[in-house]
């Protein structure tokens, strides 16, 4: 096994309070170093591929960890590259990416638009511009993203159809997706900072009440329960009035029984 993991499992267990799945869904089994140790075991033939993966997704993938030791052990990196070798054992089966759409309007600058709310309306007439729109039902494939090829001809489509453009993204997964093709990109509440909102863990200029919301993968699509109560978690420190910037995390708390405004509510909201 590789060095981070055997770091982890003999470290004590300080990295408790920063991964937001572990906070958020009280479990101890969601502590970094508690699921380093399951995968040393699962190194050594004491655990099985199902527990070993199902232990190796209680994560956000938000880089915390990594942030917080003092090591600066690569454990999300490590994390990764485990549910990938145990894609087969995962507690549910990650969906492949959908085909993408065609563009529709026109102008260099083009809105990634993940849910039916009319974004790219809305911000041609804040720019005073057209704004092309790029929709997506499933955030360009995120939920696939740990296995992705970045060489292959879905992310081949994707670096091709985003050439030439502008884009503007609120959610979470589509930047997750375009970083890691290193397509450039800005966030909506970056290009209108008006609208900006004042959490999410994963956009630029945003402090989260907590880390995470739970909404992101493979928590969410491999431990939908603890997803919930990260979800109940998040809502319960959350500030008064608190708006998001992440569509995602907005759609994520919703169905957890919270509503939350998010930065393209906002950018419809200034219109009206
Ligand atoms: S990357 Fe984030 S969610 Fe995953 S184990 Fe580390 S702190 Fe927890």
């Amino acid at each position: 096994m590789s060095h981070p993991v055997s770091t982890c499992a003999l470290c004590p267990r300080l990295c408790r309070p920063v991964c937001p799945v572990a906070v958020g869904s009280g479990r101890e089994a969601a502590v970094p170093t508690a699921i380093a140790s399951v995968l040393w075991d699962h190194a050594r033939g004491r655990v099985s591929d199902a527990l070993a993966a199902s232990a190796a997704s209680l994560c956000v993938d938000c880089g915390a960890c990594r942030s917080f030791c003092q090591l600066d052990a690569p454990f999300p990196d490590h994390l990764r590259g485990a549910r990938v070798a145990l894609a087969g054992a995962l507690p549910h089966a990650v969906p492949s990416p959908e085909p993408l759409r065609a563009l529709e309007g026109s102008g260099v600058t083009c809105v990634i638009e993940t849910d039916g709310r009319p974004f790219g309306d809305a911000l041609s007439q804040r720019l005073q511009r057209s704004v092309r729109r790029w929709r997506t039902g499933d955030a360009l494939g995120v939920a696939a993203i740990d296995g992705m090829d970045l060489k292959g001809p879905h992310a081949a489509q994707i670096r091709a159809q985003a050439s030439g453009l502008a884009l503007v993204v609120a959610h979470g997964g589509v930047a997750k997706v375009l970083s890691r093709l290193g397509v450039p990109f800005t966030w909506l509440h970056e290009l209108v900072p008006s609208i900006s909102g004042v959490a999410s863990c994963c956009a630029p200029g945003a402090a989260a009440p907590l880390g995470c919301c739970g909404g992101a993968g493979p928590l969410v699509v491999q431990h939908p329960a603890d997803a919930r109560r990260v979800a109940q978690a998040w809502a319960a420190r959350a500030e008064p009035g608190v708006r998001v910037v992440d569509a995602r995390c907005q759609a994520h708390l919703a169905a957890a029984g919270h509503a939350v405004p998010d930065a393209i509510d906002s950018l419809i909201a200034d219109l009206a």
